[in-house]
This record gives C-alpha cells, structure tokens and sequence, in this order.
C-alpha cells in the first residue's frame, strides 16, 4: 500500500484512529478547541487542509520547521542521499557525514562564542567535539553525564520556569511541576533556582557538589529571559566554583533568535551546548551534544570506554544530511537576519497595540520566538468575564485569543506555560511581509473581540470553560 492510497482510504478516520489506539485526551482537546482540522499539505510556512483552505503556521512544529517546511533543497538532498544506497549505521566505522556536520556546527558556535569575547572576563571555551542525538532530551541526558563525569559531582542547577525534555533526567529538571507529576521520583540531586537571583545561584555554587548548572537563554515556555548581564555573571561563578554551564539551544539554537545561537545575545561561552529541532530539517530528527575535548577526555577515558555513551541511531546517513543541508539553507537564504527582522515587525507591532487594549500587558522575545501576555482588565465589565474564566482555570484566557486566530484567520498558534495568560509565537524563520502584515490584522481583530464584553470571542471563553469542567 503506498501512502497516497493510505490517504485516499482512510483520511475520514484520521482523528478516530488517533484517538482509539495513541491519545484519546489530545483528540478530545483538538476537537473541544476546533484544532481538528486535516491538513493534508504543506509548503513554507503554510498548512494545507483537505478543502484546500491555507493556514499560517505560527507554531512551526514547535520549533521543528525552522527553515519551513518541505523545503525543497533538502527534499532532493535526501532523495540523493537514498538513492546513493549509503553504507550507514554499520557502526563499527566512522561516518564521514557525521565528521562533515560536527565540523560545520561547531564553526557556527565558536563563532557564536567568539561574538562575545570582548565583553568576558574569562576565557571562552572553544567546542571542539560533538556527539550526535535522536532528539533534545536525549541531548540534555547526554549532557547530564558528560557533566557528571566530568567534574565527579552529582548536582545539576536548573531555572525556575525550564523545560529541557521529558525523560526522566531532562524532567528532573523542569521548571513546572505539572510535568513532573504522578511519575515517582526522578533524578536525585537537581535543584531549581530563580532567573536573575544571582545570590541564590552562588549560595548553591558554593557548595562545590555541583556539577552543572542548565539554562535556556530564552526560555521557551513563556519565553522568560534574564537581565542582560546575569548569565555572564553566572558564569563567572560557575568558573569560579567548577561548574560547567550547559547551554540548552534545542528550541533557539540555529537563528530562531535572530543569531545563530541565543547565548551570543549574552556574551557567554558555554562547556557544552545541546541542539536538536530545527537541525533536523523537518525531515528526519537529529540533535547534537557540542562541548570540549576535556570533557571528552573524561568520559572516554581510554579505548574500553569508547561507546561508553553511545546510540543506535544517532549518526545515520539521514540524519547527517539533514543536518548538513538545514546549516547550508539557513546561511544562504538569510534565514537568519529574516528572523530578526520580522521578529522586531511583530513586536513593534504588537507594542503599538497595547494602547489600545488594556489585557495586552507584555510583549517579549527575540527574533521569532515571541510570548504576549494578557493580565487582568481594569474596567469593571471585562474584570467580570476575566475573573469568570479564571476561576475555572488560569490558561483558557489563552486560548480565546488562540481558537479565533485559527478559525476565523486561519493562524496556528499556541498558548505556552501553565496557568498563565501567554499566547507564544514560533513562526518558521521565512516568514515574509505579507505574512507579518495578516497575523498583526488577524491578532488586532482578536483582540479587539475579547475587549468587548460580553461577546463572541467571551462566548469561545464559556464554552471552553465547561468543556473544562466537564472533563
Ligand atoms: N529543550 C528545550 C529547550 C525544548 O524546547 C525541548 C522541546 O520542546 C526539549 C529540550 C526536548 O526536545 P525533544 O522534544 O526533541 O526531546
């Protein structure tokens, strides 16, 4: 059976099939919030569905889609790819593609490193090595060890608010607890300290038990980021008391930031650095662990040790090539400064609305990745409506501005964190004037919606109100 003929037979038992035999609760979501369309197609920054209807995709896979989607320089890359039969995982070898994409991305990140040198005090650590990974949470497991190893220390320091994946040692370092509930105890030894608080951080550091301290440099649930010169000044601490510094650039890294990696916008110079998502093209998934020869050196300490930390399928032929070709169209096509400059449209944009409406409280980011966040009216009728729907739970307020902006715009987003008001954006990096210029008209009519009480857009906000208190 090819897959033309799977979608012609069964495309109508699409959310039916999902439901019956992978995750019910996320069908029933889908259909409560008429997120369940079928998109049959895809190109760019569009969505396809099955009348043909084109949506913005604002949400890029969470982040996977960097480069858009089906793009098709890397379509023929990996159809070239298969179709020169490669000898790949034969694992007792040493891939050449592998060699050729370590050697790529490290020259963007000491470059990265090299962008904030002048303003360091310390010396910057120049990566040199890298192991390659299924996914982001197998990257940050790797850092994990590689940093245990390492330094001989069991701590890990994490921020308030931090996502880094969702097995159980990534999880044991995640910033919200509703992850982390009803899965028993997770890695020992993690401790969370608050962004900013540089105090708490070198209380923690002092006790020279830790072995590394994980950070975001912009967060991606809520889009939290430090003042300017915390991270620096972290890390002066970390050198100071023998922390390494773990960079997790699996959601920022490759430009979405409008650099190529979010600690440059910092001036910092990781030990190692994790990457994953948009490395893969959209295509075949891959992430990388970047960090230093001496690290290396201790975990692969002599030749018995050296698939000590090893995988499967971590340097497959695709994989590498996806890679090699996301680094090559990202440079080309300018992907990089488009995002910076269409992130700084948005946010002007968007800024210029606050007048206007008064739950529109904060607008934050850099380049495309960007969180709005509403807080509660002054004016009494709207206080009204608010203090309804938040009674019943604090992130529905979210999603009345997300379920208009797809069913009446046609705008893939997505609320982020829990439990707060914070609608995210996390368009593909080749996003384009007209594409600004729809989701500001699409965002303002929204808005304006759901600063009219009552109404429409207060209407979606009951609803979604008892569909939440019925589950
Ligand atoms: N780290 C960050 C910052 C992420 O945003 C994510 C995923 O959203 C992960 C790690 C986990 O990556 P994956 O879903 O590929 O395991």
């Amino acid at each position: 059976m090819n897959i033309q003929d799977i979608y012609d037979s069964r495309l109508k038992e699409q959310h039916d099939l999902f439901a019956k035999h992978i995750n019910p609760q996320l069908v029933k979501v889908l259909r409560t919030i008429g997120f369940d369309k079928t998109y049959v197609k895809a190109e760019g920054q569009y969505l396809y569905d099955n009348d043909g209807h084109q949506y913005l995709d604002f949400l890029s896979g969470y982040g996977v889609f960097s480069m858009g989607r089906n793009h098709p320089k890397l379509k023929k890359a990996l159809h070239e790819a298969i179709d020169m039969d490669t000898a790949s995982m034969v694992q007792m070898d040493a891939p050449l593609l592998a060699g050729v994409l370590a050697e790529k991305l490290l020259e963007k990140l000491n470059q990265s490193i090299d962008a904030g040198a002048s303003t360091r005090s310390y010396a910057s650590t120049k990566l040199d090595t890298v192991f390659f990974t299924n996914s982001g949470t197998e990257a940050n497991e790797g850092a994990i060890k590689f940093a245990r190893c390492a330094t001989g220390r069991d701590k890990i320091l994490y921020l308030e608010h931090a996502f880094h994946g969702l097995t159980t040692g990534s999880l044991a370092l995640n910033g919200n607890d509703e992850f982390k509930n009803g899965f028993g105890e997770l890695l020992p030894g993690c401790t969370s300290v608050p962004q900013g608080d540089l105090a708490v951080l070198e209380y923690e550091l002092a006790k020279k038990d830790t072995a590394a301290f994980i950070f975001e440099a912009i967060q991606g649930k809520g889009v939290y980021y430090a003042p300017a010169d915390y991270l620096k000044a972290a890390q002066e601490l970390c050198r100071k008391y023998g922390t390494l510094m773990i960079a997790d650039e699996v959601q920022t890294g490759l430009g979405r930031t409008g650099k190529w990696f979010a600690f440059e916008h910092f001036g910092i110079s990781p030990d190692i650095v994790t990457i994953a998502k948009a490395l893969s093209g959209g295509f075949v998934p891959v992430g990388a662990i970047c960090y230093h020869r001496n690290i290396y050196n201790k975990v692969y300490s002599k030749m018995d040790r050296c698939v000590v930390h090893s995988n499967t399928f971590g340097r497959n032929t695709l994989a590498m090539m996806a890679g090699i070709t996301t680094l090559q169209v990202l440079e080309e096509e300018g992907l990089i400064a488009n995002a910076a400059l269409r992130g700084q449209q948005i946010v002007d944009g968007l800024n210029s609305m606050k007048d206007k409406y008064e739950m529109l409280s904060d607008v934050r980011g850099k380049g495309l990745i960007i969180a709005i966040e509403f807080n509660r009216p002054k004016s009494l009728k709207l206080k009204i409506g608010w203090d309804l729907i938040h009674k019943v739970n604090s992130g529905l307020f979210g999603q009345m501005v997300v379920v208009p902006l797809l069913s009446k715009h046609r705008i893939l987003t997505q609320v982020t964190g829990h439990n707060c008001d914070i609608v995210k954006l996390l368009p593909p990096l080749c996003i384009n004037d007209k594409d600004v210029e729809h989701f500001l008209t699409a965002f303002d009519a929204v808005l304006s919606d759901c600063h009219r009480f009552p109404g429409g857009a207060w209407e979606v906000g009951y609803q979604l109100a008892k569909h939440a208190l019925s589950a």
